[in-house]
């Protein structure tokens, strides 16, 4: 019978149904990183407990560890403390553990790729929202809370509802100047934050076939946000390309074994989906959001809504999120003012992105009264961009050029807004206060677009920046 890859993945690591209809789904690889782990390492040990299989788990620290000063101990106790606490669990429980002096440390979603653990056909857990990300490759990535990861690092299974699959069919070309960031805003802008939930989504469509892993990696990433816990793209020679050669991937014959059976994972033509969404690529622009979460933004030569031109349901969100931003309905997205421009994160901060941003920066200097970092997604992306001299390019520009790890997308080390700054970033959420200020204005969009926008000190269209010659 035909079958989706998401059933196929199902059907091949579902344990049994639990007495609720949740499935207990065995994991293939967990992701643990310090924040959401020091707990349930605890837990473990009150109960006696051991790590099931260690072997497939694999650590990193990124959430905390700051990104100016990486010697130890670190300044803040905190991110001292749970580093410690990562590696104590890790040596304890013999898990791999890729921090700052491996060369290897990073965002978990940028690592598990790059380390070729993140595999077509794998189920994946890790203790943080986004990742979704991995299903860029064609496996099934659930975010988990600290409980959960207790429960996976005991049994290495998890007890989930089966979602429902919507295939989201992008066709055509994108114009220039528009990325995967702004596909991914788009489809959250007209779905909605809320349409996902309960259904994994399967991206498709030759838009989404001539991306990029980076590409794709971006696009997945952000499914949290528009409310689907998973989302997956088929695997293809695209995906086999990137694989080959990686450190965890099989080697040899086993990689073309390997690629046979990741082939046959993809979605059969005539499978049957729970729904079927299509988007114009050429209807996409660069895309800024404006309020105060992921499905509240427009392009960037759009204006912002008033409450009375959305859905009734949706007029107390945009009433709310225009009051908080300090914005008016009507008003221009572009030459909206901001102090801060952080280009990094899970969903940005790969090297396709920081070439694309350079691109956009080179000849040029943030405005005198922006703020700008850049904070590579791992260290193997930060070396291979100091390699092209991409660093070079963003610090005569005037951006500050950090060591890997979360930063400014949750802010939980010095990296933060202060007061009412409005920071465009490459990042995934604009809640209110998630960039570490209660009253800090988060505008989400592409790495070009935030390039632009330092250099500007302003939202601004990239198409309209001049690229030197030499970088065009
Ligand atoms: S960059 Fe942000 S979303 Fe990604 S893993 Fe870190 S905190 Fe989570």
């Amino acid at each position: 019978m035909a079958q989706t890859l998401f059933q196929k993945v199902w059907d091949l690591h579902a344990v049994r149904t639990l007495p609720n209809g949740q499935t207990q789904l065995y994991v293939g690889l967990h992701l643990v990183h310090e924040v959401t782990s020091p707990q349930a390492f605890d837990e473990l040990r009150t109960r006696g407990w051991t790590v099931r299989a260690p072997e497939r788990t694999f650590a990193t620290v990124d959430h905390i560890v700051p990104t100016a000063r990486q010697a130890r101990p670190f300044l803040d106790l905190m991110a001292e403390s749970m580093t410690s606490s990562l590696e104590r669990n890790c040596r304890d429980h013999g898990i791999p553990l890729f921090d700052l002096p491996s060369g290897l440390q990073g965002i978990v979603h940028v690592i598990g790729p790059e380390l070729g653990l993140t595999q077509p056909g794998m189920t994946i857990c890790c203790g943080d929202s986004h990742t979704s990300t991995h299903g860029a490759f064609g496996a099934l990535a659930f975010g988990i809370g600290t409980s959960q990861v207790r429960d996976v690092l005991a049994s290495q299974c998890l007890a989930v509802m089966p979602p429902k699959v919507r295939r989201i069919d992008v066709r055509g070309t994108l114009g220039p100047g528009v990325y995967a960031k702004d596909v991914i805003l788009t489809i959250i802008g007209r779905l909605g934050v809320k349409a996902g939930s309960g259904y994994a989504y399967e991206y498709a469509g030759d838009a989404i076939e001539r991306m990029s892993m980076d590409e794709r990696m971006t696009i997945c990433n952000m499914s949290i946000e528009g409310g689907a816990r998973v989302g997956y793209v088929n695997p293809d020679d695209t995906t086999f390309a990137y694989l080959e050669n990686r450190r965890f991937a099989p080697a040899g014959d086993a990689f073309t074994r390997a690629r046979d059976w990741w082939r046959s994972l993809a979605s059969d033509p005539d499978a049957t989906w729970d729904d079927v969404v299509t988007l114009d690529a050429a209807s996409i622009g660069p895309t800024v959001t404006w309020g105060i979460n992921p499905g509240q933004s427009v392009t960037v030569d759009g204006r912002l809504p008033a409450p009375g031109d959305v859905a009734p349901a949706d007029r107390d969100g945009v009433a709310e999120a225009l009051e908080f931003m300090g914005f008016a309905a009507g008003q221009p997205m572009a030459g909206t003012k901001i102090d801060v421009a952080f280009i990094g994160s899970c969903t940005n901060a790969r090297l396709s992105d920081l070439r694309e941003a350079a691109k956009v920066v080179a000849g040029h200097h943030v405005a005198p009264h922006v703020r700008a970092l850049v904070v590579p997604g791992s260290q193997t992306v930060a070396k291979a961009a100091e390699h092209e001299g991409l660093d070079e390019i963003f610090r005569q520009a005037g951006f500050d050029w950090r060591g890997a790890g979360c930063s400014m997308c949750l802010a939980m080390n010095p990296d933060r807004l202060e007061g009412r700054e409005v920071c465009a970033s490459s990042s995934n959420r604009n809640f209110k206060g998630r960039q570490g200020s209660p009253t800090g204005r988060t505008l989400l969009m592409s790495p070009a677009m935030v390039a632009a926008a330092a250099i500007a000190g302003e939202v601004t269209d990239v198409r309209q920046v001049p690229v030197p010659e030499a970088v065009a």
